[in-house]
């Protein structure tokens, strides 16, 4: 299948393409660079160095064709959204528009879509969260999310594009950017790695921090192998059900780098929600998909490729 991954060059959408390519499908990739980078795109997919905004994106289509279409380009931090709503929504609303129109105009098959389970719920009622709890986005990026998925069933409904939206909890593993508010396993691990201070964002009586869902890209990525051929008109959580506070994933992370921590502990951000955990009951029925890798191993395996990465910058 001919499939065009926006934001390829990113931390998630580049484990995907790695897998698509190597799963014989035919890859074009379309990233700004914004935050992803050239060098973690796979040297058999067709790099186009292009914003989605960019009417640049109609001639892609049309000389490239894609069958399918996987959408992981966006502006992805909580905090710079509720500072920049208007830059969040012209890259996360008017850039998926465009996305959408190209893939009307070319008759695209399917478009899976990178949600946020970890965003779109807010303070969910029920934990862990199921699908039919009423999305309460507390930030323009979570906002901007559900308004993403409202116009895949538009278009789906109008024009017959399917979909499959994937609601990730929250993703960590190689390549994630430390300096993305997203990372925290990153930006932690890094920041270990460099002596540097760790901070706990936490809400009074809770000095544990927030407590999320963290799921491993692998499985993230095999989630997108099975939205290729299911899934479809549907939305699926994607997450571990295992809740874990910051505190517990710094320690452990500590532990496993034989270090020693003492994290500052600071109010919470504006749009930081207390607890997150996504119930993944639908996606196992539906899609056949579970989680696979404990957060330990996961953590491991993150821990290894930044310590290279740290001691090669150094030498
Ligand atoms: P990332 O920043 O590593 O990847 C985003 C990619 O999109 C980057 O390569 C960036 O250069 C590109 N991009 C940004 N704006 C663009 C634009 N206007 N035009 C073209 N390319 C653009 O982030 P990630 O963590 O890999 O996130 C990928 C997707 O998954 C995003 O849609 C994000 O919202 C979603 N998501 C991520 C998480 C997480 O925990 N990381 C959780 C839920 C959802």
């Amino acid at each position: 299948m001919k499939i065009l991954v926006t934001g390829g060059a990113g931390f998630i959408g580049s484990h995907i393409v790695d897998q698509y390519i190597s799963e014989g499908h035919d890859v074009v990739v379309v990233d700004n660079l914004s935050t992803g980078d050239k060098h973690q795109v796979n040297p058999n997919a067709q790099f186009y160095q292009c914003d989605i905004n960019s009417g640049d994106l109609d001639t892609i289509f049309s000389n490239e064709k894609p069958q399918i279409v996987n959408h992981h380009a966006a502006q992805i931090s909580v905090p710079y959204s509720v500072e920049n709503p208007l830059i969040d929504a012209t890259t996360n609303i008017m850039g998926m528009l465009n996305l959408l129109e190209c893939c009307r105009k070319y008759h695209v098959q399917k478009v899976i879509f990178a949600s946020s389970g970890g965003a779109i719920y807010g303070e969910a009622a029920e934990i862990p969260t199921p699908e039919t709890c009423t999305p309460n986005p507390q930030s323009p990026y979570a906002i901007h999310k559900l308004i993403g998925e409202n116009y895949l069933a538009f278009y789906k409904k109008t024009y017959n594009i399917q979909y499959t939206v994937l609601r990730y909890a929250n993703v960590y593993g190689p390549r994630q950017i430390p300096s993305s508010e997203a990372g925290v396993i990153s930006k932690f691990i890094n920041q270990l790695l460099r002596r540097e201070q760790t901070t706990i964002f936490y809400y009074e009586g809770e000095p544990e921090g927030m407590s999320r869902d963290y799921a491993n890209v692998k499985d993230i990525v095999q989630a997108n192998l099975l939205a290729l051929n299911g899934g479809d008109g549907e939305i699926l959580n994607i997450g571990t059900q295992i809740m874990t506070t910051t505190s517990q994933l710094l320690n452990t992370i500590a532990d496993l780098m034989h270090l020693e921590v003492k994290p500052l502990r600071q109010p919470p951000r504006p749009g930081d929600i207390r607890y997150n955990c996504l119930n993944n009951e639908k996606a196992k029925h539906i899609l056949g998909w579970k989680p696979t890798l404990s957060l330990k191993d996961g953590l491991l395996e993150t821990i290894e490729y930044f310590t290279t990465r740290f001691d090669e910058e150094r030498s």
